[in-house]
């Protein structure tokens, strides 16, 4: 993405519908008039720039869904105060951990490194999460962690993937109710592809979901495309 693209877009720019809205012009202007004269009717805005009502109405109507304006009934317009910045960092703290996650792949520590290679495949992931005998979170083994094993003159059948695995209490997990871009943080922090989504339990952490780069590219995704 060329830097001039997301100047536009940090500033002038919101997606409403699924349409890129860039400001025009004259809603640069109808900003700038309510800014100055709020409470303003859409009468005296359309007065200001020597324009019929009808002609300013989808352009208020598309600044107050991009958030730039708020109406309100007999009184008029407000400038919200907030930049397209505000605005979409307001949205992404709306996301939460549970509204992205997918579905978790796991299997139990004597698999051998053999089945979990396997179960890596059918499940079509990149992190397997490891429980105990309680079915509580022990461990995580990456797409590398196997690929070392079996690069390693191994007997995969006969090799425990919990020999190989990330183990507890070193793992990076994160909850339902967290904001994803909290989770985005760990990910890049860790450096690390994905976390276990957990509940506590008295016998440990249950996994019940997972969330990975994926996840936080189709939030990104989301944030730009979906109103
Ligand atoms: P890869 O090793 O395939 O690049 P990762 O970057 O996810 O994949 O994993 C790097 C290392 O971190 C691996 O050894 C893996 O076991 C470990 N790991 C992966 N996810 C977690 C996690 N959530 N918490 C702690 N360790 C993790």
């Amino acid at each position: 993405m060329n830097s001039n693209v997301l100047t536009s877009f940090s500033f002038q720019s919101k997606f409403v519908g699924g349409e890129k809205v860039e400001l025009s012009e004259r809603q640069e202007k109808i900003v700038h008039i309510v800014k100055e004269n709020e409470p303003i009717t859409g009468e005296k805005i359309a007065e200001q720039l020597d324009l019929s009502r009808a002609t300013l109405r989808p352009d208020l109507s598309i600044l107050t869904m991009a958030g730039y304006l708020d109406a309100r009934p007999r009184v008029g317009y407000f400038f919200t105060g907030k930049s397209g910045t505000e605005l979409l960092t307001e949205k992404v703290k709306k996301y939460k951990v549970s509204d992205f996650q997918s579905v978790p792949v796991v299997t139990k520590e004597s698999v051998s490194v053999y089945e979990a290679i396997s179960a890596m495949f059918l499940g079509d992931v990149g992190t397997l999460f490891i429980v105990d005998d309680n079915n509580c979170l022990s461990g995580v083994v990456s797409r590398k962690d196997l690929l070392r094993a079996s690069i390693g003159n191994h007997d995969l059948n006969n090799l425990p993937v919990h020999i190989i695995m990330t183990r507890m209490p070193n793992i990076t997990v994160c909850y339902q109710d967290d904001l994803l871009i909290e989770t985005a943080k760990l990910l890049i922090d860790k450096q690390i592809d994905g976390l276990p989504v957990v509940t506590e339990t008295e016998h440990g952490l249950r996994v019940i979901g997972r969330i990975t780069k994926t996840n936080i590219t189709t939030a990104f995704v989301d944030l730009i495309l979906n109103e």
